[in-house]
């Protein structure tokens, strides 16, 4: 029996599958995406829409990782490495963290959901920021668990407040750092001392689906606390600054004790071929890495500098995105979303976060960047 079966009441007259589903299945929000390229109208002579809405990587993806991909196309007939043995060896050669202690999934979004399918049975709690992954309160929503969201700090996770939000239903914690969609960073100090105050209950979910645009000094031994903390899982993704969203690659490091249960939740081929493939190449080109790093640097300055200087309060980000607060423009958040839709930019409003007066901008390529603060300096100071 699953856990939905045992602890939902049986309908006895469920009329329709659709009845018969559990309430926590039904009351799941549906995702709401950035507008679909196809449904957005442009202004007459805008010829290009450049989505800057999700956080991709707009290098593209390195050309190493797609040539890897195409190159194992033509064996599409036979099933995936179902242990993912090539792409863990080299996770472990590059981090250091052995095979036994790594589970690869289709993105880390896959890899969230298995957390919260092996750690909770329904009615249990789940600690998250308010303002932060729309991912978490799906994982824990599906499963029938309860979300405990705890009030923000400038934006960012309040680390003692989580703390004090365990009870002992509490099974899990996602903490996303870098955040998103606010950018926010925890010092690694706040992160390991928060570590040793959760009870060993608890397991602590560690996001790190930004971490490779933080410059070298900002980053965490994450991979090493796994050594220490029984509680802990550490999650990356091949879909940000490895540019491979498309592909669907992510991973997540625990001790092998955790990495094994999650394995054994997931589905036997859940990454595809080619998508190993290419993440095997991306992890080997470090140029690409650098390069998507650096230009992600100068573009953020950039926004940042002309936000200063349209007088636009933001939010500092530390990943490839920033939110910055329309309030204060003519027309509003609204307004200006509308005309920079218009214009070609396809962003997106934070209103499903709570955040209504906030636009996330994904950083661009340069032209991109210097295009888009061009365009809101009009919808500004017209
Ligand atoms: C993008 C993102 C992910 C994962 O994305 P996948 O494409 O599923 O790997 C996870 N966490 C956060 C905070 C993200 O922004």
């Amino acid at each position: 029996m699953t856990v939905a079966e045992a602890t939902r009441p049986v309908p006895a007259e469920a009329a329709t599958p659709v009845d018969g589903a559990p309430d926590y299945v039904r009351n799941l929000p549906p995702y709401v995406t950035a507008k679909p390229a196809s449904q957005v109208q442009m202004a007459p002579g805008v010829t290009r829409l450049r989505k800057m809405a999700s956080n991709e990587n707009p290098n593209g993806a390195s050309p190493k990782a797609l040539a890897a991909a195409a190159a194992v196309l033509t064996g599409a007939a036979t099933y995936p490495d179902p242990f993912g043995s090539e792409l863990k060896a080299a996770l472990h050669a590059r981090f250091g963290v052995p095979p036994e202690s790594l589970v690869i999934g289709n993105g880390s979004s896959e890899l969230l959901e298995l957390a919260a399918r092996c750690f909770m049975r329904a009615g249990d709690e789940a600690v998250y920021s308010q303002y932060s992954f729309i991912g978490y309160p799906h994982a824990v929503k599906s499963m029938g668990g309860k979300g405990v969201v705890v009030p923000a700090v400038d934006f960012g996770h309040d680390l003692p407040a989580m703390l004090r939000a365990i009870t002992p239903r509490t099974r899990l914690i996602f903490v996303a750092n870098p955040n998103n969609p606010t950018g926010t960073l925890l010092a690694p100090e706040a992160i390991t001392s928060f570590l040793e105050q959760v009870p060993p209950h608890v397991l602590v979910v560690l996001d790190e689906a930004y971490t490779e645009y933080l410059e070298p000094a900002q980053r965490m031994d994450s991979f090493g606390l796994i050594k220490r903390f029984a509680n802990l899982v550490v999650m990356r993704t091949f879909s940000k600054a490895y540019g491979l969203a498309g592909l669907r690659v992510g991973f997540a490091a625990a001790q092998p004790q955790v990495a094994e249960l999650i394995n054994r939740t997931r589905l036997v081929f859940n990454v595809n071929a080619p998508a190993q493939a290419a993440a095997l190449a991306a992890l080997a080109d470090e140029e690409f890495l650098a390069l998507s790093a650096r230009g992600n640097r100068e573009g953020m300055k950039l926004l940042q500098d002309a936000f200063q200087k349209l007088g636009l309060p933001y939010i500092p980000s530390w990943g490839n995105f920033i939110a910055v607060d329309l309030s204060s423009a003519p027309g509003g958040l609204q307004g200006v979303n509308a005309q920079l839709l218009a214009a070609g930019f396809l962003l997106r409003p934070l209103g499903a976060y709570g955040l209504p007066n906030h636009l996330r901008i994904t950083v661009g390529l340069p032209e991109d960047n210097a295009a888009l603060v061009a365009a809101l300096t009009a919808c500004v100071k017209p």
